[in-house]
């Protein structure tokens, strides 16, 4: 042992130093949010409930049902139902999340080539019956209309979402390629 650490030993200075910190903070303002009375902001881009885009133009969602979204989902948690509407288009019958197994980690919005899911900055809600937490396609689509209303939305997308719609978009064919394809 060397005559520093005796020293410390001794007169007991990690002790004092330690009440020392205790004494400082004991007159500090207390940095407790008194929740509910007091909140903060959530943060953009918070993970928070669920809410399927809607389609400014046709008033319907974005959603085409091609499941990578539930594909990714590593709590397997996204149930979507399709059948096959005029011109062979797909139609989603339903698009369901079960929200007690989310682990709110966004893949199913990384994953989605059309912008059409995201997570809103909602994280206020409570229930109790597991029903409540079972949100169907109009429940998601409501979500929107409520929680990521005028830019909001578009502006959450621009941010926080990578895929952009032009990236999926039909490449255009050459004259070449479609001759050879006739
Ligand atoms: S946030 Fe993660 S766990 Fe939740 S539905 Fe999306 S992919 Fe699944
Ligand atoms: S990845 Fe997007 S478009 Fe595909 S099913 Fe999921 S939400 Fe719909």
């Amino acid at each position: 042992m060397t005559v520093n650490e005796l020293i410390k030993k001794v007169f007991f200075i990690e002790i004092l130093k330690g009440l020392a910190l205790t004494l400082k903070h004991l007159f500090s303002p207390a940095v407790t949010r008194q929740y509910p009375k007091e909140k903060r902001e959530p943060f953009p881009g918070s993970r928070g409930l669920h809410a399927l885009v809607r389609d400014s133009e046709t008033g319907k969602e974005k959603c085409v049902g091609c499941g990578l979204c539930a594909a990714m989902c590593p709590s397997q948690c996204i149930n979507i139902y399709t059948s096959e509407g005029e011109d062979h288009k797909k139609i989603v019958d339903r698009y369901e999340i079960d929200v007690l197994r989310c682990v709110f980690c966004a893949l199913c919005v990384e994953a989605c080539p059309y912008g059409a899911v995201v997570l809103t900055d909602q994280y206020e809600y409570s229930g109790y019956t597991r029903d409540g937490f079972y949100f169907t396609k109009e429940r998601l689509l409501n979500n929107w209309d409520k929680y990521m209303a005028n830019s909001k939305g578009l502006e959450y997308l621009e941010r926080f979402w990578s895929p952009k719609s032009a990236d999926y978009g039909v490449p255009a064919v050459s004259e070449e390629e479609e001759r050879v394809g006739t």
